[in-house]
Order: structure tokens, then sequence, then C-alpha cells
């Protein structure tokens, strides 16, 4: 899974959903859902959410990322 979403931290602006190139995450009522089989890694929803609620979280393996 490449993405984690802290729901806590969360105040559902749906920024990620609508940034998200593949449709990976969306409004399921109250919280956003991630698909991680949709999910390309791109990092744009981690770069974009205003609250720091999303961490990229490195394949196995792989070094983070610079930001
Ligand atoms: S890393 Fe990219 S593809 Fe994956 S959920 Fe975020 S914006 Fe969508
Ligand atoms: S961009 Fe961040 S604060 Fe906005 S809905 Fe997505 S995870 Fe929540």
């Amino acid at each position: 899974m490449p993405i984690e979403i802290n729901h806590s931290r969360c105040i559902q602006c749906i920024g990620c959903a609508s940034v998200c190139p593949t449709g990976a995450i969306e409004l399921d009522g109250l919280r956003m859902v991630f698909h991680p089989e949709k999910c390309i890694s791109c990092g744009t929803c981690v770069k974009g959410c205003p609250a720091n609620a999303i961490k990229f979280l490195p394949k196995v393996g792989e070094e983070k990322k610079e930001e």
C-alpha cells in the first residue's frame, strides 16, 4: 500500500480525490477511502494535502523519494 491516510487529521477537503489521476481516493460517507489497486504511486495527493494527512509509504526495498 503506497499511501496512508490519517483519518484523524483529514478534514475531508476532497483535494486528494480531485488531484488523483487514477481515482484511487474517494469520499465514502464521512471519510476518504483509498483504493491501493488503482494507485500508481505518483505522490500528487501527498503534496496536495493541506492537513498533512497523507503519508507516502515507500515500497519494500525502496528508499523514500525526495519531497
Ligand atoms: S499517489 Fe497518486 S495515484 Fe496514488 S492515491 Fe495519490 S494521487 Fe492517486
Ligand atoms: S487532501 Fe488531505 S485533508 Fe483533504 S481530503 Fe485528502 S487526506 Fe483529507
